[in-house]
């Protein structure tokens, strides 16, 4: 891919424009550089660049980058992981990983968090919420996870600091905007029993306004950044 530092700052400027203009707390949110569609160079080329915030979704490319990027240049680099997690593919990410977006059943939150004792790993992570109940998506619907919601935050060495969701593609700005505010609206009911809840990571390249109205923190961003 070509990458045109120029049109990457200016993209990225653009969207830092519109968390002022529509984010009910713009000093809440981060951008975070979805950086799956990059290989090594080029990804070192971001590097260079100055991003340091960056989103994989496939766990063995994540490690595969991450074995390019060890060494005191890239220590302060934050990568999280926000693609579908194999319970047999946790051992890629648990020892780097910043925060885990994508954990989209209780047992998968188990499983991590007995990696994550393994490796003597404190892990932050957020529970994907299938907000639109579409068949094709992974996650917990919404009233799944409030049946039985303690058992989320009862992990010894997973913090759930929040929640993930993703619209559907072909949807409506008004049913986007109806998907965001009910996770803004569960976010803000645990937040009152668990004040480390913090984080709301939804917002892509076609919905990030949407999800910046209705309160998000992280947005997740890739093809606007270098289209
Ligand atoms: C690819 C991806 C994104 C970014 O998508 P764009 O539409 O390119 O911004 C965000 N979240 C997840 C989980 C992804 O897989």
């Amino acid at each position: 891919m070509e990458l045109n530092n120029l049109k990457i700052q200016q993209n990225y400027k653009k969207i830092l424009e519109d968390i002022e203009k529509y984010s009910p707390y713009p000093e809440k949110v981060k951008i975070l550089f979805v950086s799956k569609y990059f290989n090594v160079e080029e990804h070192k080329a971001l590097i260079e660049m100055g991003y340091d915030y960056f989103g994989e979704n496939r766990a063995q490319l994540y490690r595969d980058k991450l074995n390019e990027f060890s060494g005191e240049k890239y220590k302060n680099i934050k990568w999280d992981f926000i693609g579908r997690l194999q319970k047999n593919k946790i051992k890629y990410i648990i020892n780097s990983v910043n925060l885990i977006h994508s954990i989209d059943s209780y047992e998968l939150l188990e499983e991590i968090n007995k990696k994550a004792i393994e490796n003597n790993r404190i892990i932050n992570g957020l529970i994907e919420i299938n907000v639109s109940k579409e068949e094709s998506k992974t996650g917990v619907y919404i009233e799944d996870f409030k049946k039985n919601s303690e058992k989320y935050f009862s992990m010894s060495n997973v913090k759930i600091i929040g929640f993930m969701t993703m619209a559907p593609f072909e949807a409506s700005e008004a049913e986007i905007n109806s998907y965001f505010s009910n996770m803004r609206d569960l976010k803000e009911e645990y937040q009152k029993k668990y004040d480390y809840i913090t984080t709301l990571s939804m917002g892509m390249s076609n919905d990030y306004v949407e999800a910046l109205k209705n309160g998000t923190t992280i947005i997740r961003i890739g093809s606007k950044l270098f289209k």
